[in-house]
């Protein structure tokens, strides 16, 4: 008997163990090498495998040293959810399914840097609480590191909780629901007010938040800054931002939060420090303007997590952070790998698509299981793709109006916030840049500004030939649209409006 028939006789012996046990052998580093059946690849995922579950443990030995087990167990108490971190290699096992080589490798070094990062911040958050600061996630962190300050994104777990474990954060959202909340508002928010409802999100000694992206958004802050009882500066981005005056506007702005953070944290600004952050994160956009160029190409040379969880992450919540940084290298030397080779990221790439509006933090594999099932390459999301210019670094002022921009045209609020053409254009823009054949509008229930555009775009796309799929899920919470209901949307479109074939079968 040769390698791959046993290789194949284990694995019908391994579908005949009952559903729990075969999902969990389906999950582990032996469920990959089994069904991989390439020493290379292989190797790549258990190097990323093995370096995730290195992190995790460095973050419990250290707390265990410095804290003892004691101090151990009350930080673990004060926040439970760390424990859904055990499931990372679960979520690399969904999201890698059929990637190979460099694609593979780009989507296991993308999740092994969230959780590096994300380890850095807890670290942040059981050994400095006294320079937390308490950010909203539409407010980047420059300006509060430049002041040596940490900063957590309130919002920045509803991001990679429902990742790795799809169902963890409905009991935040039935506890919103259950004080009082209307139902309707967005899970996002809810599930961050959940969370500090039940005592589980650290706390800062002062909160800056924004009007964006959304009303639901806005109000959520009313209630957090009585619950948590620290200062608050509330910065206020123009209804028309793509101007000069709402630049100047927006800059004063700027200055009052420095003032205000100066007054009540420990924090001091330093013109220095913002310098080389801004620097870096010029050298993160650099980067990745280079990997969108590639990305034109077709095949792809990569997709999906590599480009829009990236970028989500990183630009967001560690901008200039060494971790960032040597992610889209690495990203870009991957990519240009595959597109030298002319190896696409996707088999069989037979369609390429935008995702518009949020993606499905709790059905995250979609994308990779649209892969595997049509060859649909999704290239780039509305979370993602801007045009932002790189952030002049020659004055306080220049950085100043740089980050502006940056921060009223943040995700979300730059297509949501405004006239019409703000949500519109930028959706034709990116299909013709990337030679796109479909796309996909991410359709949360509970978005009503991107809900009221989509009689628009249809029109709008109907005219222009393009085909559309509007896919109605909820953000955070998988019981309003269940993952079975999503996946038979993209069926019905897939072989009604693109009369493909399944390359699966
Ligand atoms: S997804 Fe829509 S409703 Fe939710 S926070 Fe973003 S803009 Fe607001």
């Amino acid at each position: 008997m040769n390698v791959h028939d046993l290789a194949a006789d284990v694995k019908a012996q391994i579908m005949k163990l009952p559903g729990n046990a075969r999902i969990f052998f389906q999950n582990s580093l032996a469920g990959y090498i089994l069904e991989s059946r390439s020493l290379k690849d292989s190797a790549i995922y258990a190097k990323y495998w093995a370096l995730i579950w290195a992190t995790i443990l460095k973050l419990v030995l250290k707390l265990l040293l410095k804290r003892g087990p004691v101090g151990l167990i009350r930080e673990l108490v004060r926040y439970p959810w760390i424990f859904q971190f055990l499931g990372t290699t679960g979520a690399l096992r969904r999201l890698t399914r059929g990637r190979k080589g460099a694609y593979l490798e780009a989507t296991g070094l993308t999740i092994l840097s969230i959780t590096q990062t994300l380890v850095q911040m807890l670290e942040q958050v059981f050994y400095e609480p006294e320079r937390l600061l308490i950010n909203e996630d539409l407010v980047p962190p420059e300006i509060g590191l430049a002041m040596g300050l940490n900063v957590w994104l309130v919002e920045g777990l509803g991001l990679v909780l429902p990742v790795v474990n799809p169902v963890c954060v409905q009991k935040y959202i039935d506890e919103t629901e259950n004080a009082g909340v209307n139902p309707d508002a967005c899970s996002f928010v809810k599930n961050a007010l959940g969370m500090i409802i039940k005592g589980q999100m650290p706390k800062g000694v002062a909160i800056v938040s924004s009007n964006m992206p959304c009303d639901a958004g806005m109000a959520s802050y009313s209630y957090i800054e009585r619950e948590y009882g620290v200062p608050i500066y509330r910065i206020d981005t123009p209804f028309h931002f793509y101007s000069e005056q709402a630049e100047k506007h927006f800059v004063e702005d700027l200055k009052g939060m420095i003032a205000f953070l100066e007054k009540h944290t420990p924090g001091r600004m330093d013109w220095d420090r913002l310098r080389e952050i801004c620097k870096a994160r010029n050298r993160m956009m650099e980067l990745e303007l280079e990997l969108w160029d590639m990305m034109r190409v077709r095949p792809a040379p990569l997709a999906a997590e590599t480009i829009y969880l990236s970028h989500i992450w990183f630009f967001a919540w560690f901008p200039g952070n060494p971790v960032s940084v040597r992610l889209f290298e690495k990203l870009v030397e991957l990519a240009r790998k595959n597109l030298d080779s002319k190896t696409p990221a996707v088999e069989n790439e037979k369609y390429r698509a935008v995702l518009w509006n949020p993606w499905f933090p709790h059905f995250e594999d979609i994308f990779n299981i649209a892969e595997r099932k049509y060859g649909i390459t999704v290239l780039m999301d509305s979370m993602t793709y801007n045009h932002h210019s790189p952030i002049d670094t020659s004055t306080p002022e220049t950085m100043l109006r740089g980050l502006s921009q940056i921060i009223m045209q943040g995700p979300m609020v730059r297509h949501t916030r405004g006239p019409a053409e703000n949500y519109l254009d930028d959706i034709f823009r990116c299909y013709k840049q990337f030679d796109l054949d479909m796309v996909w509008v991410a359709n949360h229930v509970s978005c009503k500004s991107a809900g009221a555009m989509n009689g628009i775009l249809r029109e709008k796309c109907r005219d222009m030939k393009i085909p559309l799929l509007v896919l109605d899920y909820d953000l955070l919470d998988s019981r309003i649209v269940s993952h079975d209901n999503m996946m038979s949307q993209v069926d019905h479109f897939m072989e009604n409006v693109m009369k493909a074939r399944r390359i699966d079968q």
